[in-house]
């Protein structure tokens, strides 16, 4: 499928996975939990009825992740990289009907589908994983002499059952960016993905299988928060991978607790995008404003705090008018759209709370685009919110919808004061023209990734992660593998 064959009127664009069942050790299980309707936030319909797992169910899979996990671990690293590989090789057959599946569940835009969540996804992600597992990761410490002499290894090995639970916006990518790890390392997972958008995974546990993965080594779950309740609190995980709201991770945090089990916590964010006075403002204000509205501003990195010099103000306003032109909300299919609808009503609801509420405590709507929204589908039309005090609410919390706010900064010591002014720190973008002084604020912002310039994305083998709020722990790369990984010491005597 190439990007040519993208339009309004897709062929796959009704497509939604048929199945309703669960993969628990290898078998399509039907699901015994409580059933509900999954909507096409675009659309309003209801596109499938899924079931949940009930709490036998939930101890089924970790069994049987459990009963899988010596003969995965026993394999070599050229083994599961095969592995690994094959599945990927799956994936990207499998590219038809993973697009429609995000389109139609999470609404967004199918050319982001195609590249984020599909081939950056597979391509990047699964396969830099599937080579990280064939890394030999022994630290040869050489001689020690005291008491007497020694020599050392530090060897990796497996943590053990992963609860990999993820949050709505990117279900195949979230899940990628654990499973992926976490199996290369030697780990075997149990998969929850967010009841409101279960159909791709429900469909990987389909490809799965396809791909011939040993019985027990993916599991896949389906169920709300009684479920993940109940995962990230067994006895039999050994470590909780979690990727959602701040909120939801420190209650992981807690319930992980019970059983000392670690966590690797990937959660929200309220990225600053720093404009320095040596920019030439008219040649980034597009790129900036179709950045954080992207996937309708659904994105834990969405850079929509924007701190700008108040020598460009007025010039980063007038430009930023081009690109509320060419922000296009409405059909995902489109291939013309770039902002699709927010996930559920109460989150449209959420989203346009906090214009309202900005709106009354002084704020002003400074740019936005007025266009008329298609009569279904939960769509917010974007708006850059300004004249607000660094306090209120639209500030500082994180949105997760297509609203960003400005505010003017005196100087290079106030920009870094602001940016690191909240609860979180996920990302950040420095627009600057001298790299000296790009790279002094780069090192002073306090968040776990810091673009220089548009920076670039999520490259698999550097570490995706936050400061503060905003988690705890590192996605990707060998700091995502070393999430996976238990450190040994054996030391002999010479
Ligand atoms: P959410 O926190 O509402 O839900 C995430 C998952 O947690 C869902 O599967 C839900 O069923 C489950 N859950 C809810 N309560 C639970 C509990 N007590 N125990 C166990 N599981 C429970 O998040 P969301 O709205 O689906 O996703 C959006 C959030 O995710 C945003 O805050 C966003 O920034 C964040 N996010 C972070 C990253 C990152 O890499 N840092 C990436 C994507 C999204």
């Amino acid at each position: 499928m190439t990007a040519s064959t993208d339009t309004a009127q897709h062929p796959m664009r009704d497509w939604v996975p048929s199945t309703r069942t669960l993969l628990v050790g290898g078998e399509m299980r039907d699901p015994e939990g409580e059933t509900w309707e999954v909507l096409n936030p675009a659309t309003e319909e209801v596109i499938a009825t899924v079931g949940g797992a009930s709490a036998a169910q939930v101890d089924a899979a970790v069994a049987a992740a459990r009963e899988a996990f010596p003969a995965w671990a026993a394999l070599s690293g050229e083994q599961r990289s095969a592995h690994l590989h094959r599945f990927a090789d799956v994936l990207e057959k499998a590219a038809d009907r993973l697009l429609p599946s995000i389109v139609n569940e999470v609404g967004t835009p199918v050319s982001l589908a195609r590249y984020l969540q599909v081939k950056m996804a597979v391509d990047e992600h699964l396969r830099w994983a599937a080579e990280a597992a064939k890394v030999d990761r022994t630290v040869h410490l050489g001689g020690y002499d005291k008491p007497h002499p020694t020599e050392s290894d530090v060897v990796h090995q497996p943590v053990g059952v992963v609860a990999a639970i993820t949050g709505y916006n990117y279900p195949l990518n979230l899940a990628i960016f654990k499973f992926g790890a976490a199996l290369a390392a030697g780990c075997t997972v149990v998969l929850l993905p967010s009841p409101r958008t279960p159909l791709t995974t429900l469909l990987l546990g389909e490809l799965i299988q396809e791909a011939g993965l040993p019985a027990g080594v993916m599991n896949v779950l389906i169920g709300g928060a009684d479920v993940g309740r109940q995962l990230s609190a067994h006895r039999g995980v050994d470590r909780v991978s979690f990727t959602g709201s701040d909120g939801v991770g420190a209650k992981i945090m807690e319930q992980a607790a019970q059983n000392l089990a670690g966590v690797t916590l990937e959660l929200g964010g309220k990225s600053a995008s720093i404009v320095m006075p040596d920019v030439d403002v008219t040649k980034i204000a597009v790129e900036m404003h179709l950045r954080w509205s992207r996937n309708g501003g659904q994105g834990c990195a969405a850079l929509a705090r924007l701190l700008v010099h108040e020598s460009r103000y007025d010039q980063f306003l007038a430009a930023g008018a081009a690109a509320f032109d060419q922000m296009v909300v409405g059909d995902p299919w489109d291939p013309a759209t770039n902002v699709g609808p927010m996930i559920r009503p109460d989150h449209k609801a959420r989203v346009l709370g906090f214009v309202d509420e900005a709106v009354q405590v002084g704020g002003t709507k400074l740019l936005e685009v007025t266009r008329p929204l298609p009569e279904k589908g939960y769509f917010v039309n974007p708006v850059l919110l300004g004249d607000l005090p660094h306090d209120a609410r639209a500030v500082q919390e994180e949105i997760f919808g297509p609203v960003a706010v400005v505010l003017p900064f005196k100087d290079t010591e106030e920009a870094i004061r602001l940016a690191n002014d909240t609860a979180y720190g996920l990302a950040a973008n420095v627009w600057c023209d001298d790299p000296v002084e790009a790279r002094r604020v780069a090192e002073q912002v306090r968040a776990g990734t810091v673009w220089i310039n548009g920076g670039g994305g999520m490259r698999p083998d550097a570490p995706f992660g936050g400061y503060g709020r905003s988690g705890v722990g590192r996605e990707l790369g060998e700091w995502g593998m070393k999430e996976y990984l238990e450190v040994k010491h054996i030391q002999w005597r010479v």
